[in-house]
């Protein structure tokens, strides 16, 4: 999970619609979020993401539902309220259920920064307080199946990549040659950019990479190369603001 940013609220979300919506809602149950013009924009902000897990919604198998951060059942009035909704996986939603935050907070990433919550530990995301611990097990964050093995996955091809990282590093020693510095600065590039907030799991992937002390040598060894260039660093430092201590 990463801090989003709320996209403004859609213009088709007028005060005269949201008042016709809810009450069409409160009267008959009807779905009255399933909007292109409230989906889209939730998609925009978390980078086609589930708000909750980081799994990717333009997967085919894994479309987006509009999740409301209080349960729509319990607080009708909010049920097209923009700050109330989230773009959450079907498994997320389904989760979460009929959790209600009014009594039990959870982390909702548009308003807190998850990583003051959240902490890492063998693939597995702990609470670092009360809030954290109960947003992992309404969520089911640590679901073996669908996210701890998967986050597994992602943290190996983290050691992977870091490693043939470091084979180009040792190549560019022996020979300075253009080709392999550019080759070398292209695959520190692509593990960076999995750690970037459009990239799936980014929480998890930045926080295995930056744990990783081969990487952080990596990157020291570049910089006393002359190697490591501005762009680069940027991405670092995105990387640092999202990864979990
Ligand atoms: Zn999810």
């Amino acid at each position: 999970m990463i801090k989003l940013e709320r996209q403004p609220k859609p213009d088709y979300l007028s005060d005269a619609t949201v008042i016709e919506l809810t009450a069409k809602f409160q009267s008959d149950g009807s779905s009255v979020w399933n909007h292109p013009q409230i989906k889209l924009p939730l998609l925009v902000s978390s980078n086609d993401k589930c708000a909750y897990c980081e799994c990717s919604l333009s997967d085919e198998s894994k479309y987006m539902e509009v999740e409301h951060f209080k349960y729509k059942n319990l607080y009708k009035e909010l049920v097209v309220e923009w700050n109330n909704l989230l773009p959450a996986c079907k498994r997320c939603n389904i989760a979460k259920g009929v959790h209600d935050v009014g009594t039990d907070i959870l982390i909702n990433p548009y308003e807190v920064d998850p990583r003051n919550h959240l902490t890492f530990k063998l693939y597995q995301l702990r609470g670092r307080d009360e809030v954290g611990t109960s947003t992992v097990e309404a969520l089911d964050l640590n679901n073996s199946e669908r996210l701890v093995f998967k986050r597994f996955e992602v943290g190996e091809q983290v050691f992977s990549s870091v490693r043939v990282a470091i084979d180009r590093l040792e190549a560019y020693k022996l020979s300075s040659t253009a080709i392999r510095r550019n080759k070398l600065l292209s695959i520190v590039e692509t593990i960076l950019n999995e750690c970037q907030p459009k990239a799936i799991y980014a929480a998890t992937t930045a926080t295995v990479a930056l744990n990783d002390e081969e990487f952080l040598s990596l990157i020291m060894e570049l910089r006393a190369l002359g190697l490591w260039e501005d762009y680069l660093e940027a991405k670092l430092s995105t990387a640092q603001g999202i990864a979990l201590s």
